[in-house]
C-alpha cells in the first residue's frame, strides 16, 4: 500500500479523530485544506512542499480529485474531509472551551457579515479580532502586531490558495496562534453570499459542479483534478 501521494502524506483518519488531535496538540498546526488546486501549486513551488511534508502540516483530503489519486494509488484515506466542515467543529470546540480565534481573509464586508453570523451561531465564541483578505503579504506589520495582540489560539485564512498558504508559511513562527488553516470561500460561505453545494451533490463528489454553476469562471481552474490524478496513477506505478 502506498503511503504517500506525489509525496504528501494524506490524512487517513476520520474527522473527528483530526479535531480531537488539533485540540490536544502541543506543537503549532498547519492544516492544509488538500485539494488537486492546493497540492499542485505545492508540486511547483518548494516553500510551499517543504511546508506540506513538514511535521507540524496536515494535510485533509479536501477534494474529490485527492480522494480518487488516493483510492487509485491505494493511499489509505477514510473519505473526504471538507475545510469548512473543519473550521466549523473547530470553531464549536473553541466556543465550549472559551478559546479565541482570529478570522482573516475576505473583504470588509464578507469577514464583518462573517463575524456577525459565527457570533449568532456561537454565542459565547471569542472572536479575537479579524480582517479583510487584501493587503499585502510583504508588507503587513500592523496586521501582524493585530493579530499577535489579540493572542488568538488559532487563525483561520480565507484568501484562496495559495496566497493563504504562503501567509501562513511566512508568519506561522513569529505568530502566538496554536492552529493555522487556510479556508478559501468559507467566509463567503458563512456571510451568506455564496451557498454550498446542496448534499446530494457533496456526497456524490459534485461540489466542484456545482461551485462552477455558479462561478463560471472557476472552470478554467477545473483541468486541474484530472492532471493531478494521472500524475500521481503515473508516479505510483514507476
Ligand atoms: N481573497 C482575499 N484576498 C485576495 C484574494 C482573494 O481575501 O487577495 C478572498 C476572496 O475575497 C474570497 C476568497 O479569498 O473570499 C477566495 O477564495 P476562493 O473561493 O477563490 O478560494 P478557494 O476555496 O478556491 O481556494
Amino acid at each position: 500500500m502506498a503511503s504517500d501521494l506525489l509525496g504528501y502524506k494524506i490524512y487517513s483518519k476520520s474527522m473527528d479523530h483530526l479535531i480531537h488531535e488539533v485540540m490536544v496538540s502541543e506543537n503549532k498546526t498547519h492544516i492544509i485544506s488538500g485539494n488537486p488546486e492546493v497540492l499542485t501549486s505545492g508540486l511547483k513551488e518548494e516553500e510551499l512542499f517543504n511546508n506540506f511534508t513538514d511535521k507540524n502540516s496536515i494535510i485533509i483530503p479536501d477534494g474529490i480529485g485527492i480522494v480518487i489519486s488516493a483510492r487509485l494509488t491505494k493511499v489509505p484515506v477514510e473519505g473526504k474531509i471538507p475545510g469548512i466542515e473543519v473550521l466549523d467543529k473547530i470553531l464549536r470546540e473553541f466556543e465550549t472551551k472559551n478559546k479565541s480565534v482570529y478570522l482573516l481573509g475576505a473583504t470588509e464586508d464578507t469577514v464583518t457579515k462573517a463575524v456577525a453570523k459565527l457570533k449568532k451561531k456561537y454565542p459565547t465564541l471569542i472572536v479575537a479580532g479579524y480582517h479583510n483578505g487584501f493587503f499585502d503579504l510583504n508588507n503587513c506589520n500592523d496586521i501582524i502586531e493585530n493579530i499577535k495582540a489579540s493572542n488568538a489560539e488559532a487563525i483561520f485564512v480565507a484568501m484562496g490558495a495559495p496566497r493563504q498558504e504562503r501567509f501562513i508559511i511566512k508568519y506561522m513562527d513569529i505568530l502566538p496562534c496554536k492552529i493555522f488553516m487556510g479556508v478559501g470561500g468559507s467566509f463567503d460561505i458563512i456571510a451568506g453570499n455564496l451557498k454550498r453545494a446542496p448534499k446530494w451533490m457533496i456526497s456524490l463528489g459534485l461540489e466542484w459542479l456545482y461551485r462552477v454553476s455558479k462561478e463560471p469562471f472557476r472552470i478554467k481552474r477545473l483541468g486541474v483534478i484530472p492532471k493531478f490524478i494521472i500524475k500521481a496513477v503515473i508516479s505510483n506505478r514507476k
